[in-house]
């Protein structure tokens, strides 16, 4: 049996589905799921994220961090937190960028919220000499002042998707035609969740939710707005979608998501709007969202690149201003890529995220 198998039946017997019910078994189904499966990261797998494109990356985060703890008074006891650690590559990073900053790390407990076993599994490889605490879900989040970096975890959410259809809108569902997954759409209705996308959208346009999101945000902001801390949440996206975003990436190209359920990467992007009103309803202060290549140059990843080019020449001298290059410029992720900081009220913004 396959997961499209399993789909196929599944839908047979109770209809069809929405795309976010698609994209969770096909990412998490416990036998066949994509990231219960694999390590789908880096040159080998189907995409590079951006730690895995140089250490400068989690280094820059680690400074912001730890630049943020020291302006909020050093607090004794606090989570570092990464959702969605993958490899554990940012956060090994972060830790050793950090180890000069006096008391950061021993006042640091790691916490990683992680899904799939096998990326558990080779998280505690990277990582098992600082000790992390795993974490099923963000409400077991310890009550204190909390750190965090979440990097392309958001874009791995689930996300409905609806098509305008004059004054309401129909769910785009998946169902199957002939032997094969297909799209289609259903019934005509009123969603209360769309209600202020009917202003800034016309007959036909396609827009995405992604419910999912919401209560993680509430959990996150909460805690910074009650024990003090910050969030940095970096991902593909903008403040939000018109349109279809679903993707699949498989050895790094653009595949039909429905083609082959369980063996591609599926993401969409993040619309950071409802993140946003989701972290002030929670009494939480946020940035202004920032394109990566800005966030990255204020935090001075050009004066760690020279330094890191010193000793270098060749080849490797030429991998580096190539990393430089794809992290920062606006042809490559500098733009695609944004920055939402979440900080405390009272408190100043994270560096590289002021106004
Ligand atoms: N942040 C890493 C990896 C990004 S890939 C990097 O930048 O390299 C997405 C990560 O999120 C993977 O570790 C995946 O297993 C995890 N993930 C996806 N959906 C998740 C969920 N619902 N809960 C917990 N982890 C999830």
């Amino acid at each position: 049996m396959s997961l499209k198998d399993h789909l196929l039946a599944q839908i047979a017997l109770n209809g069809p589905l929405s795309v976010a019910e698609y994209m969770t078994e096909c990412l998490m189904h416990p036998e066949f799921g994509y990231y219960s499966t694999r390590d789908p990261l880096g040159a080998q797998g189907d995409f590079v994220t951006a730690p895995e494109i140089s250490q400068m990356f989690g280094e820059l985060i680690g400074l912001c961090l730890a630049q943020t703890w020291m302006d909020q008074g050093k607090p004794e006891q606090f989570a570092l937190a990464e959702f969605g650690p993958g490899r554990g590559t940012l956060m090994v990073d972060i830790l050793r960028a950090t180890r000069t900053v006096p008391g950061f790390l021993a006042a640091a407990q790691i916490v990683l919220l992680e899904a799939s076993p096998t990326l558990r599994r080779t998280q505690s490889q990277t990582l098992g000499e600082y000790d992390p605490k795993w974490i099923d879900s963000v409400s077991d989040l310890p009550d204190a002042p909390l750190f965090l970096v979440a990097n392309e975890f958001f874009d791995a959410l689930p996300i409905r998707q609806f098509l305008r259809d004059g004054d309401g809108w129909r769910e785009r569902l998946i169902g199957v035609e002939g032997e094969s997954l297909a799209f289609g759409l259903g019934p005509h209705g009123p969603q209360v969740a769309l209600s202020d996308r009917l202003q800034d959208t016309k007959d036909g346009d396609l827009v995405e939710l992604c419910a999912a999101a919401i209560p993680i945000l509430t959990v996150v902001a909460g805690r910074i707005a009650t024990h003090g801390g910050a969030a940095l949440i970096v991902d593909y996206g903008d403040w939000h979608s018109l349109g279809d975003t679903f993707q699949a990436l498989q050895s790094h190209d653009r595949v039909d998501p429905l083609a082959a359920p369980g063996q591609s990467d599926l993401t969409a992007q993040v619309d950071f709007e409802p993140l946003a009103l989701a972290a002030r309803a929670a009494g939480c202060a946020h940035t202004r969202l920032t394109p990566q290549g800005v966030f990255l140059e204020r935090l001075g990843i050009t004066a760690r690149a020279q330094a890191l080019a010193a000793p270098l020449g060749g080849s490797e001298l030429e991998s580096l201003v190539a990393a430089h290059r794809r992290l920062t410029h606006p042809d490559e992720m500098g733009n695609l890529f944004k920055t939402l900081g979440l900080y405390p009220s009272y408190a100043a913004p994270p560096p590289g995220l002021e106004p």
